[in-house]
């Protein structure tokens, strides 16, 4: 599981590439190293044979030498001169001996550096000779009975060796007074005939020895020499560091030093170096050479000799070539950035698949929003109360909604493509579509038309149609109508008009519907040469009736009364109230004598049909109170040639009016036009 945090994802981003490139470098730098350790261990090793061969040699050299000048004749004859007391300086012969042997213990320190001193010792411990200093006839008054080097080799045999441990001594014979670390080497001397003469001292200069050792700097930097005995007592030169000649190992290095004790030769690190060291025993046989044994004290032997050489580390592996180092850090710089950037971009993936998500959310709410509502307009679109359509520039239908299919009749796959709306539009309404449709296509882009739609069950639809049209870019696309129902409006506007027209009492028609019929009337009386009459009719004393009866009552006796002509008159005629109660009768194709006879028809209908007063009906039944009434006629002939019906009226009333003056319930007539 990786973190979510950037600043850890970071850490990792740097911290992984440095691990990868280290665990890359690393076995190179390993295998580096390890090259250069073995070429240190190497070097270590040869260096060491090296100054090890040399010491053997020079100290061998020193050996043979002083063995050599023991078993002088020269020196053999003087030390016997010496011992048997002879008188040197008398002698010719024994003078030149001594001053040969003084020439040639001078020319041995002339030659060889590495002697500090070279004396001549008698059996007393005197000492008889001493290079670089005059030789004379007698001891020269030095003492040597009580030293080490002479009580040793006074006890050895011939061709037996005394060396002591070096120590600090006077430095080269002839020299200024000084110091230094000397070797003595001592061995007896033996007459031919096996008497024991004296003793050869050779002190050698061991600082001289190991000059070439490299104590402190050697050539190759950090190159070192280390030597001790076996005690530890350091035997080189003062070093910097601060070890001293003599001074113990043990004190400045104990840990080393125990481990050093305790092997014979090897290798071990030592702080900043590696040491390849070897024992050297003066006493072994390499010593030797032609000497018999090599006596010493033991308690010093064997030396150890070491060479330290700078143990190689990574950190001078590296510091050691810039251009590397340069190339390491870029590479590790590279790898870092590398990371970074990776780690970066991985985030700016993250985020932008986030973003991504959250848009896709919100688009699918959307989508799914948009899908509802387009659902919910489709409904309205669908079921709207009113009709919908889209017709193409030819008038055929390409959209329709259901409202308007389920008023046609319809199924969609019957229309949409199909047809053209107009064969839905009824004859007598199809040219009022048609200007309509013209306008739409035409600059106006609207238009409207009421049409009559045709309906699969052969009904008609009056309809209101409203279309626009839907224009782009691209030009006219289609047109979008809407249909209104009118079938409402129709049956209201009718009813108002019947209404309008109607005399709410008695059902009749009125004044107003009077006209209209008897225009229409007259035209095809007109058209026909067919006759047509008029009776006008007013009740006798109905003022009367009101009074006595109530004015209920007069309303019934109307409401009576226009059902009793109604009754007497054929289909077309028309039966009007014009007021009050008074009403015309239109009569079609109907004479003037025939008139009268109608009109004589309807006088006698009234005055037999009583009209009952009571309006409960047990009264009714009873018949106890039946009102009787009548009516007076006036009969009018309408002329066709007048383009009115008001003179016939007025006519009628003119013969009804002398009706009355006649005494009321009866008919008369004035079938010529007033004022003949
Ligand atoms: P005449 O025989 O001369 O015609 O006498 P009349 O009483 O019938 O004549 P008049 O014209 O003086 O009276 C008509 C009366 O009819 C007056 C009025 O009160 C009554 N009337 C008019 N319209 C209605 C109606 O709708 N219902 C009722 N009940 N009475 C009406
Ligand atoms: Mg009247
Ligand atoms: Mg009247």
């Amino acid at each position: 599981m990786l973190p979510t945090s950037l600043g850890a994802r970071l850490v990792i981003a740097t911290v992984v590439p440095l691990l990868l490139v280290t665990a890359a470098l690393a076995p190179i730098f390993v295998a580096q190293l390890q090259t250069r350790l073995d070429g240190a261990r190497d070097a270590a090793a040869t260096r060491l044979d090296a100054e090890y061969e040399t010491l053997l040699h020079d100290m061998n050299e020193s050996f043979n030498q002083v063995l050599a000048v023991a078993e002088l004749p020269l020196l053999r004859r003087h030390l016997r001169d010496v011992h048997d007391g002879v008188a040197i300086y008398r002698q010719i012969s024994t003078q030149t001996n001594l001053a040969q042997l003084s020439a040639l213990l001078d020319t041995l320190t002339t030659h060889f550096g590495r002697y500090s001193r070279l004396v001549l010792i008698g059996v007393e411990g005197e000492e008889l000779m001493s290079a670089g200093t005059r030789p004379l006839p007698h001891p020269t008054g030095v003492d040597h009975a009580h030293a080490d080097y002479f009580r040793e080799a006074m006890r050895q045999p011939a061709r037996n060796l005394y060396v002591s441990p070096p120590r600090v001594g006077p430095s080269r014979a002839g020299a200024e007074a000084g110091t230094t670390a000397v070797i003595d080497i001592a061995t007896p001397v033996f007459g031919a005939d096996g008497h024991r003469l004296g003793v050869l001292l050779f002190t050698l200069d061991w600082h001289y020895l190991t000059a070439r050792l490299p104590h402190v700097v050697g050539e190759e930097a950090g190159v070192r020499a280390v030597m001790a005995d076996a005690r530890g007592r350091w035997l080189l030169p003062d070093v910097e560091d601060g070890i001293q000649f003599g001074g113990l190992l043990e004190e400045r290095y104990p840990a080393f030093w125990q481990d050093l004790e305790t092997r014979s030769q090897g290798e071990m690190p030592l702080d900043e170096d590696l040491l390849r060291f070897r024992t050297h025993d003066i006493r072994t046989h390499h010593y030797r050479s032609q000497a018999g044994m090599i006596m010493t004290s033991p308690d010093t032997q064997p030396w150890r000799l070491g060479i330290l050489v700078p143990r190689p580390t990574l950190s001078a592996l590296l510091l050691g070539n810039p251009w590397q180092l340069l190339v390491i850090v870029l590479t590790y710089l590279l790898a870092v950035a590398v990371g970074v950037l990776w780690v970066l971009s991985l985030q700016r993936q993250h985020q932008l698949r986030r973003q991504a998500m959250a848009f896709s959310r919100e688009a699918q709410r959307l989508a799914g929003e948009a899908r509802q509502y387009a659902d919910e307009v489709q409904d309205l679109y669908e079921h709207a109360p009113c009709g919908y359509h889209s017709l193409d520039a030819d008038g055929r239908i390409v959209r329709i909604n259901r409202t308007e299919l389920g008023w046609l009749g319809l199924r969609a796959d019957e229309v949409i493509g199909r047809r053209l709306y107009r064969d839905f539009v009824s004859p007598e309404t199809r040219s009022a579509f048609q200007a309509a449709f013209r306008r739409v296509l035409g600059e106006e882009g609207e238009g409207s038309a009421e049409c009559e739609l045709l309906r699969a069950d052969g009904t008609t639809l009056p309809v209101a149609i409203q279309a626009t049209a839907q224009v782009t870019a691209e030009g006219f696309q289609y047109t979008r109508a809407t249909v209104f129902d009118l079938r409402e409006r129709k049956d209201l506007e009718a009813r108002l008009e019947q209404q309008a027209m109607t005399d709410p009492l008695t059902g009749l028609g009125n004044r107003r519907y009077l006209m209209e019929q008897a225009a229409l009337e007259m035209a095809r009386a007109r058209r026909r040469g067919m006759p047509l009459s008029l009776v006008a009719i007013d009740l006798d004393h109905f003022k009367r009736i009101n009074d006595v009866h109530g004015h209920d009552v007069g309303d019934r006796v109307l409401q009576a009364f226009a059902e009793t002509v109604r009754e007497q008159l054929r289909e077309g005629d028309v039966l009007c109230r014009m007021g009050g109660e008074e009403f015309v009768a239109l009569l079609c194709d109907t004479d003037a004598d025939q008139a009268m006879a109608v009109a004589e028809r309807l006088r006698q209908a009234v005055a037999a049909t009583p009209v009952g007063t009571s309006t409960r009906i047990d009264d009714a039944s009873s018949g106890a109170s039946w009102l009787s009434y009548s009516a007076s006629l006036g009969v009018a002939r309408i002329d066709p040639a007048e383009d009115s019906l008001t003179p016939a009226i007025k006519r009628a009333d003119q013969a009804l009016y002398a009706a009355k003056q006649a005494g009321r319930d009866r008919v008369h007539a004035r079938f010529e036009p007033a004022g003949d």
